[in-house]
């Protein structure tokens, strides 16, 4: 990594998208979002990488347990991320000798991280998440004209003062023409170990009424726990240690979430297919994919779609890289949607909203979200529920062969 001119950066020609997570301040949970939002779309089945950009405090291999240096990969000059908890990253913790302070200014910081980035084979990504240092995103702009970003992902806690700067952050990005994807509510309230009640610390709603006044999406809130300390000092996320707990099933939303405003946004977001409803007679089934459209060749997992299609007026058909079919019924499936608007994100209980789903509900259209999940639009307007592929292939909103 030490040739002085930076390689061209077309390591990232196979990364579908580069999202990078931001802070106004330091210590309002970026780095800890970033680590387990990476790993929860990583559980999803997205092919997810993390570059820890912030290159003045780099805590991406501490959190991740592994700051031993990268592997050479066979071009020279360029190294091998680190891969742990399903996520492929490097931090320059991972590249600098060990404990070296490490101080970088101004233009150098997106220098240095356009040449770290530059030398990395991340391989075939869905996601790339990249966590940049706190501050005005000065550093976010220069990376944005070495490499398209998909967008940013900004963090802030309910307090008035985080807030106040991640308002002036946005803004600033919005008129830079750097997309805002959507912002994260973090340490919003404290539920007790003991009664489970919940305790706000700042009052209801403050990222939902921010994000409405900034017109961007709400991405979702995540309560404050010590074990996402725990889980960062010793090297395991939380996401991955408990991913059915109020903080797992929260970034779980916040990815869910994030997957589909990527998806609306279409760049590279698009997955191999899109189908688009039709209505069919009774009795009218189609065992078989229509090929070779909605067919790719890519396949041999057995969470790995290879086709997707409409089987019959209300179900749809998904042929597995293992070769096997499963079936789901639409009505099934919507009322399995997983979102937040759906679903509570803490508790994973379903909301009254779900009670009102026609039962004539119908995909206008579904389509797929890079490698690894689906989204439907649905008759009733709904749009922003993503299937990932894992959790279809367990069973969601599975029927019988029609
Ligand atoms: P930043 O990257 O914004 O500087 P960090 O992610 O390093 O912030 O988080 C700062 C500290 O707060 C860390 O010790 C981290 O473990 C802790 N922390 C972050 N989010 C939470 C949370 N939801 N609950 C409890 N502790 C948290």
């Amino acid at each position: 990594m030490a040739s002085s001119a930076p390689p061209p950066i077309d390591f990232l020609a196979d990364v579908r998208e580069i999202v990078v997570v931001h802070s106004a301040k330091g210590g309002v949970g970026k780095s800890t979002v970033a680590a387990n939002l990476a790993v929860a779309l990583a559980r999803k089945g997205a092919a997810v990488g993390l570059l820890d950009g912030d290159i003045h405090g780099p805590s991406i291999a501490h959190m991740f347990g592994d700051a031993s240096p990268p592997a050479a990969a066979p071009r020279p000059g360029s190294v091998l991320p680190r891969e742990r908890h399903g996520v492929k990253f490097l931090s320059i913790a991972n590249v600098a000798a060990d404990g070296a302070p490490i101080i970088w200014r101004g233009p150098m910081v997106s220098q240095a991280l356009g040449q770290l980035l530059g030398g990395i084979d991340w391989g075939t990504l869905d996601v790339l998440v990249v966590d940049m240092p706190p501050g005005t995103g000065d550093a976010i702009i220069g990376l944005g004209q070495s490499v398209t970003l998909s967008g940013v992902v900004s963090v802030t806690t309910p307090s008035t003062m985080s807030l106040a700067d991640t308002y002036r952050g946005i803004q600033g990005f919005e008129q830079l023409s750097v997309p805002v994807l959507g912002l994260v509510e973090n340490m919003s309230e404290f539920v007790c170990d003991d009664c489970g009640e919940r305790v706000g610390l700042f009052g209801e709603g403050v990222g939902e009424r921010a994000s409405l006044e900034l017109g961007i999406p709400f991405l979702g809130r995540l309560p404050i726990d010590p074990a996402v300390v725990t889980g960062s000092d010793t090297g395991t996320p939380i996401v991955a240690t408990d991913p059915d707990g109020p903080i797992g099933r929260a970034f779980d939303a916040i990815a869910g979430a994030l997957t589909a405003e990527l998806a609306s946004r279409g760049r590279g977001g698009a997955g191999d297919f899109e189908v688009t409803w039709e209505s069919l007679e009774k009795g009218v089934v189609r065992a078989d994919p229509p090929t070779p459209a909605a067919e790719t060749a890519r396949g041999g997992s057995p969470q790995t779609a290879v086709a997707v299609w409409q089987a019959a007026d209300t179900v749809l058909g998904i042929r597995w890289g293992d070769g096997a079919t499963t079936y789901h019924g639409t009505y099934e499936l919507r009322k399995a949607c997983p979102c937040a608007g759906c679903v509570e994100e803490w508790t994973g209980e379903k909301l009254p909203s779900l009670d009102q789903v026609p039962a004539d509900v119908r995909p206008v259209r579904i389509r797929t979200v890079g490698r690894y999940a689906l989204q439907p639009t649905w008759s009733d307007g709904h749009d922003t529920g993503i299937f990932a592929f894992r959790e279809l292939r367990a069973g969601a909103g599975r029927v019988d062969a029609p």
